[in-house]
């Protein structure tokens, strides 16, 4: 036995709230940086590539100008190339080309210049597509090691977690890595040239390249504030972006309900409200934007006139070559854009490492159904389907049980109907049957096996269930009777179909069993939705079968095609009914009737008609197709 007397017997305790938090912008965590790194690390050769191609990039993006400024300049037009400047070799290189192509210098520079900027250009192509491979496969990698991850996760913990907020992780919180990456991508290639372009400055002129590097500080000053602004901005956007939505959303899944009590003006009110707070944030951001790019072009520009003030002067006086003054005006963006996207990136940074803590949060959300560290296997082809409830007592909430000390069993082979009044613990109690919950106090056995001892997958494999709402995967209707089950064929679907009647109105669609079924399946009634439930489950044929019968009310003649599917479908397996008909419960060998989460009485209708008990009174009150007749029959 698997029984953990010192556990309590509901399911975990967790803090589910901490899921639901909002997570705001977070300080750089190079812990995060390191976990993500986890998923480049298979890249890492194309990484490593990447890396190497942006730096041979942005050298020969320092060149061009000094080839232009040094060689064209100094050395061609102004005819004195001061030999005491650094060249980088390139002087030595045109007279090269001059000589063997037999061009004048002029048509030797160009050459040398064309071919250093498409070299230049193939080299930063191929480094932003090496860089987006490394980024789109690792992250391809990380969601999906998140969705495996949520799949896993157990009822109890979508019980208490909003599945938009599972959803947001999966989509949105990695699309924000995606964007940081590519952003670290884009950084690598604007600091490398940043460095080199300050290499080659110094080499040309210290105390020029010392003016320039003392206004820095104003861009970094004028960035920083002008991105805590924004910040607050974006985030004020993204808020009403995510109001819009949800907004949006009740409205039009709840259109007939939104039309039939005549909210349409209202509801609009309420969406111009939002919307026009969405559209004056946005027009902040861009005032913010515009003011931000205008005051960094003035202060470029001042950097220029501050170079043309000093560069000149010494070019006058002739201890700078008008070159080298010339290099320097175009080394300016060089160092300016640097600033500009890093300040870019400081908004997607901090966005991201909140995306980073809540993807972290979910993978490492390790609640989960306890599995038998050595499960029993079971390798019969076919297990009678024996059910013992013994003593089984549980609560979702600790110190709240809904079932109490359950004890009772079902032979192999027979129907049991479960009836009870709504909150008696039926559905917990074939939920428990299905492992979707751990419990502690009390087991069920299959076949004299202890359930806890089996792994879930071996059980659910044993279990055939019918909810009362069919779950529609997108696909055909052919994929949603078979499942993608490599076990079940497609002439199997079709029979199990034709088995329980359903084939009849599969046919008379437009393209049959390949018909496509929309989101929710709201192109087929309660009644067809029903049969292509009973041809799933015939189709995977199990030893058990548990049934949580619709309550909807469905027309006579489906009703009648559902009973008849349902002596099918139950015909040589244990079936558990949650029977709401009195039909349905006729069907069964026995009833046991739950109230207030305990056994009140099981037996056959007759015993139980006899008891005059909750059964008696339940099926005068509650069924739903108690004719006048039948009630007669009752009392
Ligand atoms: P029935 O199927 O007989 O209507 P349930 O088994 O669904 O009853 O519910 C039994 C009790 O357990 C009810 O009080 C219900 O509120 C509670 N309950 C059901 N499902 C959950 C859940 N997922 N989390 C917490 N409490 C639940």
């Amino acid at each position: 036995m698997n029984q953990k007397a010192d556990k309590d017997h509901t399911s975990e305790k967790r803090d589910h709230s901490v899921f639901e938090a909002d997570i705001e912008g977070q300080a750089m965590n190079l812990q995060y940086l390191k976990r993500i790194a986890g998923w480049v690390g298979p890249h890492k050769r194309l990484a490593m590539v990447s890396i190497i191609l942006v730096v041979l990039a942005s050298a020969l993006a320092v060149l061009m100008p000094v080839l232009l400024s040094r060689v064209v300049v100094d050395g061609i037009l102004m005819d004195s190339p001061n030999s005491l400047l650094p060249d980088f070799g390139l002087f030595q290189l045109n007279q090269w080309v001059q000589q063997f192509t037999g061009f004048s210098e002029i048509a030797a520079a160009c050459i040398v210049y064309g071919s250093f900027t498409l070299i230049c250009h193939t080299l930063y192509h191929l480094h932003r597509v090496s860089l987006a491979r490394v980024v789109l496969f690792s992250l391809r990698d990380m969601r999906q090691d998140l969705f495996a991850h949520m799949e896993l996760r157990p009822s109890s913990f979508y019980d208490r977690v909003a599945i938009g907020r599972v959803m947001t992780r999966i989509t949105n919180d990695v699309q924000a890595l995606i964007e940081l990456l590519m952003g670290l991508g884009a950084l690598i290639g604007q600091f490398v040239p940043f460095f080199i372009a300050l290499f080659v400055m110094f080499a040309i002129n210290a105390e020029l390249t010392l003016h320039l590097l003392g206004a820095i500080p104003a861009f970094i000053i004028a960035t920083y504030f002008f991105r805590q602004a924004t910040r607050k901005v974006y985030r004020l956007i993204r808020n009403t972006v995510s109001q819009l939505n949800q907004n949006l959303q009740e409205n039009l899944s709840g259109m007939q309900v939104v039309q039939l009590s005549n909210r349409e003006t209202l509801n609009l009110q309420v969406y111009q409200g939002i919307n026009d707070g969405n559209r004056k944030h946005e027009f902040h951001a861009v005032t913010l934007e515009s003011a931000y790019g205008a005051t960094m072009d003035n202060m470029v520009n001042l950097a220029l006139a501050v170079i043309i003030w000093v560069g000149g002067g010494a070019a006058l006086q002739e201890t700078i070559s008008l070159g080298s003054v010339i290099l320097f005006t175009y080394f300016i963006d060089m160092f300016i854009q640097p600033i500009r996207v890093l300040g870019h990136q400081y908004n997607i940074l901090f966005r991201a490492m909140a995306s980073a803590e809540r993807i972290f949060q979910a993978l490492d959300w390790d609640e989960s159904v306890e599995e038998p560290s050595h499960p029993k296997k079971m390798l019969i082809e076919r297990i009678n389907g024996h059910l013992e409830f013994k003593n089984l007592t549980f609560g979702y909430e600790s110190g709240q049980p809904v079932l109490h000390d359950v004890s009772f069993e079902i032979a192999a082979g027979e129907k049991l109907a479960v009836v009870g009044p709504t909150g008696s613990g039926k559905s917990t109690l074939i939920r428990l049957l299905g492992r979707f919950y751990n419990f502690q106090r009390g087991t069920i056995f299959l076949d004299g096996t202890d359930l806890l001892d089996i792994h879930s997958r071996d059980i659910r494999q044993r279990i055939g269930v019918v909810m009362q709402d069919f779950h529609i995967f997108s696909g055909s209707i052919l994929e949603n009777i078979t499942l993608g089950n490599p076990n079940i064929s497609d002439k199997d679907g079709i029979k199990a179909a034709h088995a329980v009647n359903a084939d009849t109105f599969i046919n008379s669609l437009p393209e049959g069993f390949q018909t496509q079924l929309v989101e929710r399946g709201q192109n087929l009634s309660q009644g067809q939705r029903q049969l292509l439930a009973f041809a799933r489950v015939l189709a995977a044929n199990p030893e058990i079968l548990i049934l949580d019968e619709a309550t909807a009310s469905i027309d006579t003649e489906t009703e009648q095609l559902i009973q008849n599917a349902l002596k099918i479908i139950m015909k040589g397996r244990t079936s558990i009914l949650i029977a709401h008909r009195l039909k349905t419960i006729q069907e069964a060998d026995r009833i046991l009737v739950l109230k207030n989460g305990k056994v009140k009485e099981i037996g056959t209708h007759e015993e139980l008609i006899a008891n005059k008990d909750v059964y008696y009174t339940l099926s005068q009150l509650q069924f739903q197709d108690v004719t006048s007749k039948d009630r007669k029959s009752l009392s």
